[in-house]
């Protein structure tokens, strides 16, 4: 593994005869605040802020150590990704971070994504964050997927004008949009309202996709966090009644995200590390297997991975693809026949 930190313009050769090289993975979702092992745990470890970093620290190690070089932070309500970012950039040859600070939320679901706020406050919020210095803004649209009820999605977050203000607000800061959205009404909302990705959108119907690809609205689906349910100790957590209702709406999910490929919608690869169940770095590698999973073929899955999701992190050119004369940032994975499906598992190294 080489520091991707360094720029390596040394003339040094590498020899890679039996290796597939690979622009660096991207992660278009991710929480550092949480390390997906303990929720609780990471909420009393914010109060200590060294603590916090050195969490931060070895999430992105794992992270690298997958193959993925950069990630977009979805947010906590103590901007403490946010603020790792600015302390990594002293060259710890760590992954790239990009980060919306905290997410803009009224009530509801995400009090540790953001703090509530009122609609009026809209226009001086995002001014707030933009003049921190975060990269993109985070809104939670609607609620979460419930898990005991088949289709049912905690209430949309803001009004359609709100959405839309939202969206202008960051616009006129230069600034993208990842709405956090599930429910047809919700992502619907968020894509009228002009948000550039929409987040999980769980049970999006054909319409809306039809919309999403004519706008050409990026889709994140995040599928571990609910497929990672199906699974060893956290299927045991599930009463069978859920386990069924997972199970639903894991299969919808993929017939989705096959459905909007086939239409052209943009889609970005993304983990949502950091929530229950979803470790930072092992988890990229099953996102790429539920991809295939859902009848991606496994070329286009690299370039989700890759060039789609530089662009919905605002990381291309320079993440995402390689060119001749440019400086790199890729991975090098052993063997690496299409065929074989050996994603980032055998990286050996990035610059
Ligand atoms: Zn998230």
């Amino acid at each position: 593994m080489v520091d991707p930190a360094q720029s390596d313009c040394s003339g040094k050769i590498y020899d890679l005869s039996g290796y597939t090289l690979l622009p660096g993975l991207i992660d278009c979702h991710v929480h550092l605040a949480l390390d997906g092992r303990d929720f609780a745990r990471s909420l009393n470890r914010w109060d200590d802020p060294a603590a916090v970093f050195k969490s931060v620290r070895n999430l992105l190690a794992d992270t690298l150590a997958a193959g993925v070089v950069a990630v977009r932070d979805g947010g906590d309500r103590r901007m403490l990704a946010f603020r790792c970012r600015e302390e990594k950039q002293s060259g710890t040859g760590l992954p790239r971070v990009v980060a919306c600070g905290m997410a803009l939320r009224k009530t509801g679901y995400g009090s540790f994504l953001g703090r509530g706020m009122a609609p009026g406050d809209i226009p001086a919020a995002v001014a707030g964050l933009a003049s921190q210095g975060i990269d993109q803004v985070k809104v939670l649209a609607s609620g979460i997927v419930s898990f005991k009820q088949y289709g049912h999605v905690g209430p949309l977050q803001f009004e359609q004008g709100e959405l839309n203000l939202i969206c202008a607000a960051a616009r006129s800061h230069g600034l993208k949009v990842m709405a956090h959205a599930s429910s047809d009404d919700a992502v619907r909302a968020a894509v009228l309202a002009g948000a550039d990705s929409i987040e999980h959108g769980y049970f999006v119907s054909k319409e809306t996709l039809y919309l999403m690809a004519e706008r050409g609205t990026a889709w994140v689906p995040t599928f571990t966090p609910v497929a990672s349910r199906l699974d060893g100790e956290m299927r045991l957590s599930h009463s069978p009644e859920e386990i069924a209702v997972i199970e639903r709406t894991f299969r919808r999910h993929q017939e989705m995200v096959a459905f909007a490929h086939g239409l052209s919608v943009p889609v970005g690869v993304g983990t949502d590390s950091g929530a229950a169940g979803v470790r930072h770095g092992l988890s990229y590698t099953s996102e790429l297997k539920l991809l295939l999973d859902a009848g991606l073929p496994c070329e286009q899955v690299i370039q989700l991975a890759t060039g789609k999701s530089a662009i919905i992190t605002g990381t291309a050119p320079v993440f995402g693809s390689m060119a001749p004369g440019r400086p790199i940032c890729a991975v090098a994975i052993r063997g690496g026949h299409p065929e074989k499906h050996q994603p980032a598992s055998e990286t050996i190294f990035s610059v």
